[in-house]
């Protein structure tokens, strides 16, 4: 039977994971792998999650097939932590699906089962596996300019230019907020542009949302999401919880589509259930019911909103430290860019051959195209950091 496949591609990522496992050098810093890390480097459980599950674990009386579509309560809160009052609900569905990946996955096989002709459009550079899996779903692809590669944010009037040429035939594939692995992003005022010119052109907006609240909070993060959704008449978005509620290995997603009216909500949301029913059928449940009984209760909302900010202050301390170390000891090089980005991630735009140096000279891990999530960076290391990077640039 295999005797007609060759290996497929190996995934850098954990290649990359395997080399710095292997690295016996202390002072090893890994700046690679796409999870969120505290000061002592762990991805911890939430204390919310913690006590979700507890409840949980005390109140289960089954594990009964939950439904194509998913738990049902975790469903209406993330139609309202995403949108909150933006569309009516009757125009919304939700599958909750296996991750942000299972969620993009099935969208892009609802969008595909619409429109097989469509061209999906890229951001350039964009998460690793957007490609893949949009070939998989059977799309022509293109992008669209995104990253200035001088100035390190969002070359907007040449993102603009290009999706301003785009037409009904055409689906663009937009981060809601915490660009991967760029960290640039739009400023609210460029996500109405972006919005408006939607509007104006018919193209469709298919919007990766996996890194709510990662960025400057739930409400600044969802913004650019609900101007594009408010301003278009149709679009879908891939909602994760695996960052967020911090639930990685849970695999929680959901699938939001935002129709027309009812009627099309409604068979948007049968082929929906229809391609969940053709590959893995119903969802894992627990995942969903932490944040189902998160969400619904007032006190472990609180404390779950407390400790995302924790996460992102420290993310964002993170950077300032960074770029004012970098600044310190240098001041013929400019990586202020580091503070204004948001998210986990900053490309830092350096040469291949300065990545692979760091790595071998400096035991500083990051991915080829010298992407750092910065919740690696060991907080007493930053001064060390800054002088690896440095060094690269002599
Ligand atoms: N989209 C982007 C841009 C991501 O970075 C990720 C995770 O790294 C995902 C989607 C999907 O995440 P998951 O399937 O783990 O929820």
């Amino acid at each position: 039977m295999f005797e007609t496949l060759t290996k497929a591609p190996a995934d850098k990522i954990l290649a990359l994971m395997g080399e710095f496992a292997a690295d016996p050098r202390k002072e090893k810093i890994d700046l690679g792998v796409g999870v969120y890390k505290d000061e002592a480097g762990v991805t911890a459980i939430m204390t919310s999650v913690t006590k979700a599950e507890q409840r949980i674990l005390a109140n289960a009386k089954t594990k009964t097939y939950v439904g194509i579509s998913g738990n049902k309560g975790f469903n209406a809160a993330v139609r309202e932590l995403v949108l909150a009052d933006t569309v009516d609900a009757k125009r919304v569905r939700l599958l909750q699906a296996p991750g942000g990946t299972g969620a993009l996955a099935v969208l892009m096989e609802l969008l595909y089962r619409a429109k097989p002709d469509a061209t999906l459009w890229l951001s350039n550079p964009t998460w690793p596996n957007h490609a893949p899996m949009a070939k998989h779903a059977g799309f022509k692809l293109d992008s669209y300019p995104y990253f200035d590669a001088k100035t390190r944010a969002v070359d907007f009037p040449a993102m603009l230019a290009a999706l301003d040429k785009l037409g009904p035939n055409d689906i663009v594939l937009l981060h809601g907020c915490c660009h991967n692995p760029t960290g640039a992003n739009l400023t609210p005022a460029q996500w109405d542009q972006v919005a408006a010119s939607l509007a104006r052109t018919g193209a469709f907006p298919l919007i990766d949302l996996a890194y709510l609240g990662f960025g400057d909070g739930l409400e600044p993060d969802a913004y650019g999401t609900r101007a594009v959704v408010k301003a278009v008449p149709e679009s879908v978005i891939a909602f994760s919880g695996s960052k967020n509620f911090g639930l990685y290995r849970e695999r929680i997603g959901a699938a939001i589509v935002i129709a027309r009216d009812e009627a099309q909500a409604d068979v948007a949301n049968s082929q929906l259930m229809n391609i969940a029913r053709v590959t893995y059928s119903q969802p894992p449940d627990h995942g969903a019911e932490i944040i189902r009984t998160i969400l619904e209760d007032k006190d472990l909302r609180a404390e779950w909103e407390a400790e995302l900010a924790t996460m992102r202050n420290r993310m964002i301390r993170l950077r300032e430290k960074l770029s004012e170390a970098i600044k310190a000891k240098s001041n013929a090089a400019d990586f202020d860019f580091i503070a204004e980005h948001r998210g986990m991630f900053s490309l830092l735009g350096l040469p291949g051959e300065a990545v692979e140096k760091l790595k071998t000279d400096g035991g500083v891990y990051m991915i080829g195209d010298s992407r750092i999530n910065v919740a690696g960076i060991p907080e007493d290391r930053v001064g060390d950091l800054a002088s690896a990077i440095l060094g690269t640039m002599k």
